[in-house]
């Protein structure tokens, strides 16, 4: 139950030039995955971060079972993953037969920290899903120094940069999310980042049924159908063109919040020196959340209480068992997000600072 909701957690910023571009793929009749949009983003997306190969799938969670699929990822492996992040990247280690090994971040950046990777490597370490949490990059170059191959999780970060790279363009593999609330959106859609041409090419064959491209209806892997649709790739093009703007706009909510909550005993999603960040949902944490929260329900803003630490959820928690997370738990316990979109107004944004502001005086 919504009571009067008035500035919801998120909404799109969809233009004209989306709506022409999927007009035009719905007239031409191309409406499947084959259809030139398809293409026109896969070559805007592999000239944004300059990577050799891209998959355009049907989600980022799709593109995340591509690669550990391509990887030959399965039962008796392991990989590293965050201890705090959507869930997504851990489950699909788990959907492979694989087991997600949790490694807290770093109070620093939130991101996964590279000083606790040795303890957490076995013999059986077959990768680590390095996620740009919540619009930040990993600290990539501490990450490469353990040699473990690298998937970059880039679902919540498009248009972040790390040094003078942008997010997508780091590890063996990229994958990135366009669902609705992300930087960038096809509605649901995602795809994955290489330059490695045995990955690529198994990402895609297994993305077209396994079926020889040379061969067709011979299957010479066991394939699956995640592929975007024309008309997804259409909009998806459409917001590639206007990246730039999006990910300045979402910044700008994020200096407006900062400049409205600067004085209040709160902290914000910390950027590293060497970070730019793509503002997703802008975060802030504070020993107050309940009553912000509350605060903010009673008045139609819906902001909202991030994840629980990976351990912490019922599908892995029987494994983690004594073990501490202290910055996954601590961030998560203290951590909400705060709505957030591309041209969210002023008065909205206000009107969430003004129901933070009323916490505060109680
Ligand atoms: C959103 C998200 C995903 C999954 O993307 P979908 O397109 O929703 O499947 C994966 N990883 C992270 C870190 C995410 O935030």
């Amino acid at each position: 139950m919504v009571p009067n909701l008035k500035v919801p957690l998120s909404s799109v910023a969809l233009s004209e030039s989306e709506k022409k571009y999927a007009h035009d793929a719905i007239d031409s009749s191309w409406i499947s995955s084959s259809g030139p949009y398809v293409q026109r983003l896969k070559d805007s997306l592999a000239s944004y971060t300059k990577r050799k190969h891209v998959t355009l799938t049907s989600s980022g969670t799709s593109a995340l079972a591509l690669v550990l699929r391509a990887m030959d990822i399965g039962p008796g492996d392991e990989v590293i993953v965050p201890a705090l992040t959507f869930a997504a990247p851990a489950s699909a280690v788990a959907a492979v037969g694989a087991t997600p090994v949790f490694v807290d971040i770093t109070a620093a950046d939130w991101t996964i920290d590279p000083e606790l990777l040795p303890p957490a490597i076995t013999t059986r370490t077959r990768a680590l899903i390095a996620v740009d949490l919540l619009g930040h990059p990993c600290h990539f170059s501490q990450l490469e120094r353990h040699g473990i191959p690298i998937i970059e999780d880039a679902a919540e970060a498009f248009g972040a940069r790390y040094a003078d790279r942008p997010v997508g363009s780091f590890g063996i593999a990229s994958i990135c999310s366009f669902h609705a609330n992300k930087t960038i959106t096809t509605g649901e859609g995602g795809c994955t980042l290489t330059d490695d041409d045995t990955i690529a090419e198994r990402i895609a064959l297994m993305n077209n049924h396994g079926m020889s491209p040379t061969n067709p209806y011979i299957h010479r892997e066991i394939g699956q159908n995640f592929r975007m649709t024309n008309v997804a790739a259409a909009i998806g093009f459409g917001q590639i063109e206007r990246c730039a703007e999006l990910v300045a706009a979402r910044n700008h909510v994020s200096r407006q919040y900062d400049e409205l909550l600067g004085d209040l005993p709160i902290e914000r999603r910390p950027v590293a020196q060497w970070a730019e960040e793509a503002t997703w949902l802008h975060t802030v944490a504070s020993r107050h959340k309940p009553a912000i929260l509350q605060s903010c329900a009673q008045r139609g803003v819906d902001a909202r209480s991030i994840w629980p630490a990976l351990p912490d959820q019922p599908i892995f928690r029987n494994d983690w068992i004594g073990h501490e997370f202290p910055v996954a738990r601590r961030v998560s316990a203290q951590s909400m997000w705060l709505p957030t979109w591309a041209f969210m107004p002023r008065e909205a944004i206000e009107s969430v600072a003004t129901a933070i502001r009323a916490a505060h005086a109680l």
